[in-house]
């Protein structure tokens, strides 16, 4: 039987977490805010802030969002977030991503105060998580993570191997899967687009973490039985003159070989979007000196 792990029940415990740490903060008059900003046109990048800001009225978390017209000249958003920063009433500050070519990302990534960093993408966070002492774990590795306890598959002594090395899924998840620690301690290997034999590492994976961005390329004959396979992708597709999401991984032969797998929707994309959630209920516990139970 396969275990189909379900990234919508362990997000929704996540929120109920959260909602309980944004009563302690109010208990001690701390009220949690998420500033987001948008810099783009794109309709999904749109449907993305809409849905951040939807969850934190969920549970309790104060949404500020602030949009920056696309043409406006780089100095504004820089302004916007030096703002941010300034402000009391902003625990976390998340720019969405990707801006416009005019605007230099790893700037704006710069610019954010760590301390309000929830996407956890400044270098001194980044800093923080490869040395082992994280002040906030990226959403998506830590969704992962998460996910993976809750099938209660612990990676200690196991060959996990990461398909992808961005900086957002690729690298942390792979830090977190061999780093010490709960949900560590994995003998971990990243592959990439050079990697020579991909079907080779993945074979021989315990836990296969699929972040290429490229839809169905891992297939059931790449995966050994009894492997739990993480699908991060979110590839849209046209299937039938339908567009349709499916994920990195073809879900039926892998399913077929899987002990446990992530469904697109469904699986680690919910979780993604809980952990932001729990990052800014802990940025503003950090900021405050309040003790906040973290699911
Ligand atoms: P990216 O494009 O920044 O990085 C992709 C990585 O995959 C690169 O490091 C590249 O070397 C590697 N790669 C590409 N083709 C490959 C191949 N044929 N074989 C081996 N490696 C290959 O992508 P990303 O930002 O890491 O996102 C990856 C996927 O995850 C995308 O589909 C994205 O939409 C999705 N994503 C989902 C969530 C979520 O919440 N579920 C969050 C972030 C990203």
């Amino acid at each position: 039987m396969t275990d189909v792990i379900d990234g919508n029940a362990v997000a929704a415990e996540i929120r109920e977490g959260v909602a309980g740490c944004v009563d302690v903060l109010a208990g001690e008059g701390v009220y949690p805010g998420l500033a987001t900003v948008l810099m783009s046109d794109d309709p999904a990048s749109e449907t993305y802030v809409s849905m951040k800001q939807r969850d934190c009225e969920e549970v309790g978390i104060d949404g500020i969002h602030v949009e920056v017209d696309s043409d406006a000249p780089a100095s504004e958003l820089y302004g916007t977030i030096d703002g941010l920063n300034d402000d009391d009433a902003v625990s976390g500050v998340l720019v969405q991503l990707p801006l416009p070519d005019h605007v230099d990302e790893r700037e704006v990534v710069r610019r954010i105060d760590p301390a309000k960093d929830v996407d956890a993408f400044h270098p001194e966070n980044v800093g923080r998580l490869v040395a082992g002492d994280s002040r906030f774990k990226p959403c998506t590795p830590h969704g992962i993570q998460r996910l993976l306890a809750a099938a209660a598959v612990d990676p200690e002594g196991k060959e996990a191997v990461v398909v992808g090395r961005s900086d957002i899924v690729g690298k942390p998840i792979a830090n977190l899967l061999f780093g010490r620690g709960e949900g560590g301690n994995a003998t971990t290997t990243v592959c990439h687009s050079r990697t020579a034999d991909l079907a080779e590492h993945t074979r021989r994976a315990d836990v296969v973490v699929a972040a290429a961005g490229v839809p169905e390329f891992i297939t059931g004959d790449m995966l050994t039985a009894g492997t739990v396979v993480v699908d991060v992708g979110i590839n849209r597709v046209e299937r039938d003159g339908e567009s349709t999401l499916v994920g990195d991984v073809e879900y039926d032969s892998a399913a077929e070989k899987a002990s446990a797998i992530t469904p697109v929707p469904g699986g680690v994309g919910p979780m993604t979007r809980a952990m932001l959630l729990y990052n800014t209920v802990k940025a503003a516990g950090l900021e405050a000196g309040v003790d906040v139970p973290l699911p």
